[in-house]
């Protein structure tokens, strides 16, 4: 879970890099970073939230026209402050890069990159890996009289070598920037171009806030180049039959703000909610209110309400001021900032049967918390609704679920999962519900793995488990204080 963009204008980029991040901070709150090119590579990157990490002193020092930012959530590596991006080497050209997603086959490639090519790595980040194979690449296949075949040869080494998912920000000294997002398009990527300025961004949601216009998404498969003339050269590399963004993003990750893969993220939402309320009309319910769970379910429990035909309130009303609790290492320390975070309206609530609307169920934490708080306020009966089916795989390209024990629907059944948080009744989603909410007209291919155990890349077994026991590992890092320093 990381947000990129990277720049090419007429001027210092480091302005609208910044902006850029602020639009895609709620991609991640662990790190930030902005590399920039003029006559030298100029680099800041620090932990924490991009405001906090960026002073005046560092934003006037990064020069250059050419620049890229990344924001960090991470899910391999420890979550220190050499595992922040973008990363850079230094030959054959100067390259920088930054990525989102997640490389399935790090340690396999780690050790290749470090017993045959002597390559020798600062971190435990993944886009470092790629990185690395596409500097040896690009030096064995080197052009200079056209230096895109060149590119087009190194990122084909990339598609061939790197598993898993990665949507790729960079710049080669001297020479342009670049962008290319794996064959299968599981994380988004998108192409914005204002004048004659380019940009690629994560997010459709931070070319509106740079005012750039949004070309299109960059395909899957595809490398697209920029040169130091400004003159654009795309190519798509790998063209699989099927493709597969991530489903996830249009049910929690993404901006509602924001359109990917042609699918506005909000329209999603208001899908997953008419999806959402047929599977309340099969229950046995009569709720006097439907109430969502602020900030991302909002839009479907505007269309529960309206499938429904009962109104839809604000019931519970979240401190913004407090942390996201997902990342909270301890269990207990998550279920006291839900409690600090969302607190009723109690004339909404008192003597009423609340549906509630919620995004997803992970560890049960939330809903647990969420009809304590309602029952407290008096609610007769509280019903939960969530807007995606059990959560019952690890994913294992950048969401950070990547422990099969962190779900709570990989150990029980609904009815169970009814009895823990204490619902009077719990309806989730179907995946077809899913698919075709989300989809719409557009499209039926997504990956589903955290819901259906299907994952596009074709993972093995061990390879899930490898990954799995590196994530409990590096998490329990953190519960011991892991470091927490900038540079
Ligand atoms: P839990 O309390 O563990 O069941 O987490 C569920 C809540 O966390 C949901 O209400 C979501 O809004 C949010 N959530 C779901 N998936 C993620 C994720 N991968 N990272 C951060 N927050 C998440």
């Amino acid at each position: 879970m990381c947000g990129v963009i990277g720049i090419y204008g007429n001027d210092d980029v480091v302005y609208e890099i910044y902006e850029g991040l602020i639009a895609l901070q709620h991609r991640g709150q662990d790190s930030a970073g902005i590399i920039t090119y003029d006559e030298m590579f100029h680099l800041k990157k620090g932990m924490g939230l991009v405001n906090n990490v960026f002073k005046e002193k560092n934003i006037i020092r990064l020069k250059g026209k050419m620049g890229i930012g990344h924001v960090r959530y991470p899910t391999i590596g420890f979550g220190s402050i050499e595992d922040a991006q973008p990363f850079y080497i230094n030959y054959p050209f100067g390259i920088a890069m930054a990525h989102n997603g997640n490389v399935t086959n790090y340690y396999q490639l780690r050790e290749i990159l470090e017993k045959k090519f002597y390559r020798k790595l600062t971190s435990y980040s993944d886009v470092e890996v790629i990185l690395n194979i596409f500097g040896v690449a690009l030096e064995k296949y080197l052009n200079k009289k056209n230096l895109f075949s060149s590119l087009v040869s190194a990122t084909r080494e990339v598609f061939k070598w790197v598993k898993g998912s990665y949507s790729v920000v960079g710049i080669i000294a001297d020479y342009g920037i670049f962008a290319f997002r794996d064959p299968y398009g599981i994380k988004p990527l998108g192409f914005g171009k204002k004048n004659d300025n380019y940009a690629f961004a994560s997010e459709s949601v931070a070319f509106d806030m740079l005012d750039y216009r949004f070309v299109r998404d960059v395909y899957p498969g595809e490398l697209i180049f920029i040169d130091k003339d400004k003159k654009v050269y795309s190519k798509r590399l790998r063209k699989q039959k099927h493709t597969y963004p991530c489903i996830f993003e249009y049910v929690y990750f993404a901006r509602p703000d924001s359109v990917i893969d042609g699918i506005g993220v909000y329209e999603a939402r208001l899908r997953l909610g008419e999806e959402l309320g047929k599977e309340c009309l099969k229950e046995d319910i009569k709720p006097d209110v439907i109430i969502p769970v602020p900030d991302t379910a909002r839009a479907a429990a505007f269309s529960v309400s309206k499938i429904l035909k009962v109104d839809c309130k604000e019931g519970l009303i979240k401190n913004r001021y407090i942390p996201r609790t997902f990342i909270m290492p301890t269990q207990r320390e998550r279920e006291i900032k839900v409690r600090q975070k969302l607190n009723p309206i109690k004339s909404e609530i008192e003597n009423k049967k609340i549906l509630v609307v919620d995004d997803s169920i992970v560890r049960g934490t939330t809903s647990r918390e969420i009809v304590a708080l309602l029952k407290k306020a008096k609610a007769k009966e509280v019903y939960l609704a969530i807007t995606c089916p059990p959560l019952r795989f690890p994913c294992v390209y950048g969401i950070d679920m990547m422990t099969r024990g962190e779900f709570i629907a990989k150990k029980y059944s609904i009815k169970k999962i009814q009895e823990i948080i204490g619902a009077d009744k719990l309806i989730y989603q179907t995946i077809e519900g899913l698919i075709k909410a989300v989809g719409g007209e557009k499209r039926n291919n997504f990956c589903t793995a955290c819901f259906t155990g299907i994952y596009p890349t074709k993972i093995k077994k061990e390879e899930i488990e490898k990954l799995e026991k590196e994530r409990i590992k590096t998490k329990n890092y953190f519960i011991k204080g892991g470091e927490d320093e900038g540079v």
